[in-house]
């Protein structure tokens, strides 16, 4: 996960919150002290924290909880919202509105520019977009071939000339041959090294004119921390930047002040980088982040638990409604096992309900982290139809998924095997019981 050391951090101190039976102002002034401190170790800029944790205590001393919302839990959540707001409050998708789309990409050599452009190529082609990637990096021979062979298992192609020694060039004629060729979407690379920075910046200019992208794309390494402010900035005042994605988040332990940085300089990241291999790409959204940051789902108690879920909106009456009348398909399986894995298994849940002690298997409700990841891959090859009604993928149509997703037809079999034992599990619980607990989960 990414920003693991910071959110257990942030966790242990809410978990104060949620563990005492009153809130004064001693406490919160604790947890806010424990929340400063948290994200100062995770190189937040100490000005940042100031603004932050001041924001948190004046609300939190000052604002009166609403009706039915008790003091903690009303602690927490603005907690959640000061946090969602620092990094950028809502999701802002990259969105590929014209055919073909170009996008240019730039960033410092090292920032894990080539690996992000072959996760983002993956992760288009994966929506169903035909990509094509264009490399003009005159300066280090090898990025052309570290490009190809990202992109080479899924046979994306990438224009570029080793020999050439002219980026422009390159740039112009990489997306002359991609749109003959009629792709949905361009991403040249640019060079991330230059004898000065200047240099760099210079050739980046150029390209931009040269081609004129609808989206510079800029890519910093997550690992530099708050650092991270002066080079965003640095690009933007070069170029309009359209988006970021900060990488290398995963095992960071300044990946806090990476991401604040940027999102105090109020240019949206779009997604994140969380590890080496081309499918640890997420786009980023600030409020699941934060939430699943917080860890909220493992704070204890049963409020807390059905607010996240609620906040969440991942188990509504209607979902529990759909469950009771048989109406289950893959997106809603997809979201509760996504919900069960933060929150801990529904089972506890449904234990923690008066009468409801049902013995269920665990494994029909838990999956791992790695597992959901590849549900989402095999998901994302499937039509909207077949998300929706599942008992239409028939073998051809299992075939097709697990060629799409780059799977094997064993694993598309396993989820809809996982989907129809959750389906059955749902239809056999107590329909009486299961109405009651509709009706908690509304009210
Ligand atoms: P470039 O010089 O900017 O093109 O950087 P590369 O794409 O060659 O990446 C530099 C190193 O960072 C490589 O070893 C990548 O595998 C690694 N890297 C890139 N993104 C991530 C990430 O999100 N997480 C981790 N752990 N490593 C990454």
């Amino acid at each position: 996960m990414a920003l693991e050391k910071l959110g257990k951090a942030l966790n242990s101190a809410l978990r104060k919150l949620a563990r005492s039976s009153t809130v004064d102002e001693a406490l919160i002034k604790e947890v806010v002290r424990d929340i400063q401190r948290a994200l100062i170790q995770s190189d937040v800029n100490v000005r940042l924290v100031l603004q932050l944790t001041k924001r948190i205590q004046e609300r939190a001393l000052n604002e009166k909880p609403p009706a039915g919302v008790s003091p903690k839990e009303h602690v927490i959540k603005i907690v959640y919202e000061e946090l969602t707001n620092f990094l950028g409050r809502e999701a802002v998708p990259l969105e590929i509105k014209e055919k073909p789309t170009v996008l240019l990409a730039v960033g410092i050599q090292g920032s894990g520019k080539t690996t992000t452009i072959a996760k983002l190529a993956r992760h288009l082609q994966k929506r169903g977009y035909k990509v094509g990637l264009v490399c003009t990096d005159t300066w280090r021979p090898g990025a052309y071939y570290q490009l190809k062979q990202l992109v080479e298992p899924f046979k994306i192609e990438v224009f570029g000339d080793p020999e050439e020694k002219d980026a422009v060039k390159l740039a112009r004629e990489g997306v002359a041959y991609f749109k003959e060729r009629g792709v949905d979407v361009i991403i040249v690379d640019t060079a991330g090294r230059h004898k000065e920075e200047s240099g760099l910046i210079e050739e980046m200019k150029q390209i931009s004119g040269a081609i004129n992208p609808h989206e510079v794309i800029l890519v910093i390494d997550g690992t530099i921390g708050q650092q991270a402010y002066n080079q965003a900035l640095a690009f933007k005042e070069a170029t309009p930047i359209g988006s970021i994605i900060v990488t290398k988040l995963d095992g960071s332990a300044k990946g806090g002040g990476a991401l604040s940085a940027v999102a105090a300089t109020g240019a949206p990241i779009k997604f994140i980088g969380v590890g080496e291999r081309v499918e640890d790409l997420e786009p980023f959204d600030p409020k699941r982040f934060v939430s699943r940051l917080l860890g909220l789902g493992d704070i204890e108690g049963l409020l807390e638990k059905f607010e996240e879920l609620q906040r969440e909106q991942e188990l509504k009456e209607e979902d529990v409604e759909k469950f009771l009348k048989g109406k289950f398909n893959l997106k809603d399986m997809y979201a509760q096992l996504e919900a069960m894995q933060k929150m801990g298994p529904l089972k506890q849940i449904l234990q923690m309900i008066p009468g409801l002690g049902y013995s269920l298997p665990d494994d029909a409700v838990k999956v791992g982290e790695e597992k959901l990841r590849r549900y989402r891959i095999i998901m994302d090859s499937m039509t909207e139809e077949e998300l929706e009604n599942p008992d239409l993928i028939n073998y051809s149509r299992i075939k097709r998924i697990a060629r799409g997703s780059g799977t094997s037809t064993k694993e598309v079999r396993e989820l809809l095997a996982q989907y129809n034992q959750m389906r059955k599990m749902f239809k056999s619980l107590d329909k009486r019981k299961l109405a009651k607990m509709a009706k908690k989960f509304g009210g």
